[in-house]
């Protein structure tokens, strides 16, 4: 049990905060992520938008280009291959009429820079350039850029490279009777150019790629600012080189390109930013609920460890808390040598206080016991609630079994005071089994085990009493086990047996009662003392049926002698049970024995507990003409309170006082208070354990009402009481030797 305790404490102290670090992190890190992500995917996606905007312009220049280059071709034919072109120029060259017609008008009508005409031989035969006719040879060289869109389209040069192919538009499907054409991007005259090329009529066109040109392409094509450039770097990044057939840079375009991505970039950055300012206040937010949420669970595992720990109904910390502060103390006691002890406390009969007067006034009871209990105790002592009525208390304050014994008897004193609870008073005992803890006491286990053991005893010898453990009570403990086994078996077998002491009156010559006593004849230890068995059958309940068993047993005999009352003890724990007073009813029923012949002795315990019921229980028994009598007057709590409250029809003063009357002149004094205190309450006093004449003459001058001891006979069986009461009559002859000296004293304490 103490094992499993320890574990679960274990456990909880094992058990982390609930603050977790690495939670907060990894959201944070999750929101960062995602923030990134978006950006990055933001950014990629303006990025390839560029790009993707940018090839489509460079696949527009393109287009164009080539476009303009047929358009060249088309414009040479248009103006070269009509039927009088070729009469003035193919049958016979007519320079004049070539200026006019071919020259100025494809200079007129589609702004050729320079148009050349070459005769079959390949020699150039007219030129052009702004608007005059001028000799072809003042070109020079420069005519010589011009062969490879002559080959072309004379058909002597086949295309041979991917640019080539590009860049140049020859009409594949030429004859004799359709001219072959083509065209080129080159340079002439330093200048990117497109020369056109047409064959029937053979005069060739040649136009540059001017500036008009480029503005109305740059306009077609969308392509803002287009124009050439001189900077390699320039064209670079937003625009295109042309190449020659041999791979000479020819021109470099650049425009100012449209950026569709960047622009996008530009009308994302607005709600990005908004994105991540809620996003941040997202994880603001997300963090201040975790924080809170971290702290709202903390509190909710102080208060479970708090509810884990302590015992909801006293507030006192419970069973599990007691054990782990038990081992630490131990270690504690080992450490620095100085003792502790561990004390174990148990209510008598509580469960009489629940049984009769219901839960509601138990938990008031229990909560009023920690209380006090706490203020006996120390401020470092621990008093924990086991369960049900066990407490336990963890003491550093004890130097030794002086010291511990007075604990023991302060916290009994506390407890015992009476409670008013839901206006019921009540008086409660406490059994306390306590055991020092010294730097050699073994683990938590044993250390419980001693205190049970001294609690055991502490039960046995008469409850509302504190036991220190020693290792003598283990062997004792053993025995006892045994003999409450035995014991039930005797009870079952009916093995048990009664012997009955007379009572008898002031003179002593007269049996006027008995007392019937159990008797218990173990197989192997022989005669087993009531001091011993009894104890042990109302430690485990067996005092029950033993009781109901003496109680017919005695009526049954008791019977059949007239004129004798009958005394029978009850133990505390039976006459609290709630059929108590029924089965007293159905015995008397059963053996049709009188009520009024029937006294009952109860003991001070009995009356601790409720005393309404109690004395309700009396009243009951009364009614039915039983009488009642307060047994061992003088060794309880002894409160005059009881005498008050509860219906007695006699006591008996304990022998203890009766032994004591020749030695000690206060026990004298004591048992003529109690005659007189009797007398003063209408009760009758018996006065039990005379043994002496001297004692006799004693308490028959302080004016008992009965007498009760080996004087006047021993406990015996039942035949011989009724042969004595058989024989009653005859005066028994008391012996009178120094009586008078006695008798005088007792008169004078009486006085
Ligand atoms: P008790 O009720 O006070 O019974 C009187 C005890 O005193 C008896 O002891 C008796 O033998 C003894 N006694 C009587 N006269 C003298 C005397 O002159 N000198 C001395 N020294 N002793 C004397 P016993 O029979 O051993 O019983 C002890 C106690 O056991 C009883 O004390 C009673 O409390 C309890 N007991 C005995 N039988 C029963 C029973 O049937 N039921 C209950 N509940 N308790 C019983
Ligand atoms: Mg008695
Ligand atoms: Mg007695």
């Amino acid at each position: 049990m103490w094992r499993v305790l320890r574990n679960r404490l274990g456990e909880m102290k094992n058990t982390k905060r609930p603050f977790r670090p690495g939670a907060v992190l990894a959201v944070a890190l999750g929101v960062a992520l995602a923030m990134a992500g978006i950006l990055a995917a933001v950014a990629s996606s303006a990025r390839s938008s560029d790009e993707v905007a940018l090839h489509q312009q460079r696949q527009l220049l393109a287009g164009a280009l080539a476009e303009r280059r047929l358009q060249a071709i088309l414009e040479a034919e248009n103006i070269a291959t009509s039927n009088l072109a070729v009469e003035h120029i193919w049958r016979e060259f007519d320079p004049r009429w070539a200026h006019q017609n071919i020259g100025l008008r494809l200079k007129a009508l589609f702004g050729a820079a320079h148009v050349f005409l070459i005769d079959g031989l390949d020699r150039f035969v007219y030129a052009l350039s702004d608007a005059e006719s001028i000799d072809p040879a003042s070109f020079g060289d420069t005519l010589g850029h011009l062969w490879a869109v002559i080959e072309d389209v004379r058909g002597r040069r086949v295309p041979g490279t991917a640019d080539e192919l590009e860049l140049a538009t020859v009409d594949p499907g030429s004859n004799l009777r359709r001219p072959t054409r083509a065209a080129r991007l080159q340079t002439f005259l330093g200048r990117p150019a497109i020369v056109a090329a047409v064959v029937i009529a053979p005069e060739d066109g040649a136009s540059d790629i001017d500036r008009k040109f480029l503005s109305r392409l740059g306009v077609r094509l969308e392509l803002p600012d287009l124009h050439m450039v001189e900077a390699p770097e320039a064209a670079n990044a937003s625009g295109v080189e042309l190449t020659s057939d041999t791979g000479e840079t020819i021109a470099r375009f650049a425009w100012s390109p449209s950026r569709p991505g960047t622009d996008l970039l530009r009308a994302v950055v607005p709600f990005l930013a908004v994105t991540v300012a809620c996003l941040l206040l997202l994880a603001g937010f997300v963090l201040r609920y975790m924080r809170r949420t971290t702290a709202a669970i903390a509190a909710g595992e102080d208060r479970l460890r708090h509810l884990a720990l302590h015992d909801p109904l006293s507030g006192l910390p419970n069973r599990t808390c007691f054990g782990e502060r038990l081992s630490g103390m131990i270690d504690s006691v080992r450490r620095t040598g100085s003792p502790a002890a561990v004390l174990s406390i148990d209510l008598d009969r509580f469960k009489d206080v629940n049984d009769t007067l219901g839960h509601l006034v138990g938990d008031v009871l229990i909560r009023a016991v920690a209380q006090r209990l706490v203020r006996v105790l120390a401020g470092d002592d621990l008093v924990a609630r086991l369960g049900g009525d066990e407490f336990a208390v963890i003491t550093s304050n004890v130097c030794g079994q002086a010291a511990l014994h007075a604990l023991g008897a302060r916290i009994i004193d506390a407890l015992r005071v009476p409670y008013s609870i839901l206006g019921h008073t009540l008086v409660t005992g406490a059994s306390i089994g306590m055991a020092l803890i010294e730097p050699c006491s073994a683990e938590a286990a044993d250390i419980l085990r001693c205190v049970d053991i001294a609690l055991y005893r502490a039960k046995n010898d008469g409850r509302n009493r504190a036991c220190i453990y020693d290792a003598a009570m283990d062997a004792d403990l053993r025995q006892r086990k045994q003999l409450e086994h035995d014991l039930r078996r005797a009870i079952e077998r009916e093995d048990l047996s009664l012997a009955f002491q007379p009572i008898v009156n002031p003179s002593g010559e007269w049996i006027t009662g008995v007392e019937a006593l159990c008797r218990w004849h173990h197989p192997i230890r022989g005669e087993v003392e009531p001091a011993k068995f009894i104890p042990i059958a109302e430690h485990s309940e067996l005092i029950v049926p033993l009781g109901e068993w003496v109680l017919r047993e005695a009526c049954r005999e008791v019977g059949a002698w007239p004129d004798v009352s009958l005394a029978v003890n009850v133990s505390p724990l039976q006459f609290r049970r709630p059929d108590f007073v029924e089965m007293v009813e159905r015995v008397l029923g059963e053996t049709r024995f009188e009520g009024s012949r029937l006294e009952l002795e109860l003991t001070e315990s009995t009356l601790l507990g409720n005393i309404e019921d109690t004395s309700a229980a009396m009243r009951r028994l009364r009614a039915l003409g039983v009488r009642l009598v307060l047994d061992d007057f003088g060794t309880g709590y002894s409160s005059l309170l009881y005498l008050r409250s509860f219906p007695f029809h006699s006591l008996k003063v304990d022998r203890s006082f009766v032994a004591n009357i020749e030695s000690a002149a206060d026990a004298a004094a004591i048992v003529h208070a109690v005659v007189s205190l009797g007398r003063g309450l209408g009760m009758k006093v018996t006065a039990e354990g005379v043994e002496t004449a001297e004692q006799h003459l004693f308490l028959r001058a302080a004016g008992v009402h009965s007498l009760q001891g080996f004087r006047f006979g021993h406990p015996v069986p039942p035949q011989a009481i009724a042969e004595r009461i058989a024989r009653q009559g005859r005066t028994r002859p008391l012996r009178s030797s120094g009586l008078s000296a006695l008798a005088g004293r007792a008169r004078q304490a009486h006085g």
